[in-house]
């Protein structure tokens, strides 16, 4: 296995330079991600818990770790000592726990919002509305000194998966004003992130104003 290094400066030499690429290296092996921290790469992208906790102690420590995928409250524990930044937070409860957990590591953890954009079902994630409770509460807790150990960082969402580039635009459109709407809103600073576009999709994304792509299969091929 190894990394595709072409793709990789293409998409480096595409982005502009305020906009990060987490390169998504879920299900692949160490030594490509060594192999691409030595091109000088720095943020990775990782969905699963124990996938991250065992590549996690291979490789440098200043690797900056991404958690993309569905985060359940009862595994937040092993990766509050480590993680950069949580993408996939869409409830109350698990940035309860988060905050609890970031606490007892003596970190602030910066954590995601994920919106429900795409028309698919099974994805995870707020609608509009849910969004908007949420971050009602989540200025409540913080007025009331609760929530000190987490910041929101910014909107995370998956455009559907279809090849009709038309609906995924129009889906990444509604996640930028959502995202416009809750910096306007919501009273933490630091809310600046906005985590859409992955490989099939990232150049359409930051046309709508994407500043955060989660690339994968392009950097290490496919899975
Ligand atoms: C796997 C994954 C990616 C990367 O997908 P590619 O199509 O390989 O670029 C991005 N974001 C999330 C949430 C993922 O699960």
């Amino acid at each position: 296995m190894s990394i595709m290094r072409d793709n990789y400066e293409k998409i480096l030499a595409s982005l502009g330079k305020n906009i990060t690429l987490v390169a998504v290296s879920k299900t692949k092996p160490v030594s490509d991600i060594q192999a691409l921290y030595n091109l000088g790469h720095r943020d990775f992208g990782e969905n699963y818990v124990q996938e991250l906790i065992e590549k996690q102690p291979q490789l440098p420590s200043d690797i900056r770790w991404h958690f993309i995928g569905h985060l359940q409250s009862n595994k937040v524990k092993y990766i509050a000592p480590i993680v950069h930044l949580i993408h996939g937070v869409d409830s109350l409860k698990l940035l309860v726990e988060i905050d609890k957990q970031a606490s007892k590591n003596l970190r602030i953890i910066s954590c995601l919002l994920q919106v429900h954009i795409a028309s698919e079902e099974t994805k995870f994630g707020l609608s509009d509305n849910e969004l908007n409770d949420l971050i009602i509460q989540i200025n409540h807790e913080k007025s009331t000194g609760l929530l000190q150990s987490i910041t929101v960082g910014g909107l995370m969402g998956m455009a559907s998966f279809t090849e009709d580039m038309n609906k995924v635009r129009a889906e990444f459109h509604q996640l930028k004003l959502m995202f416009d709407k809750a910096k306007i809103n919501l009273l933490d600073k630091g809310f600046s992130h906005l985590s859409m576009g992955m490989s099939a999709d990232y150049q359409i994304a930051i046309e709508e104003g994407s500043n955060m792509v989660r690339i994968g299969s392009l950097i290490f091929g496919a899975r």
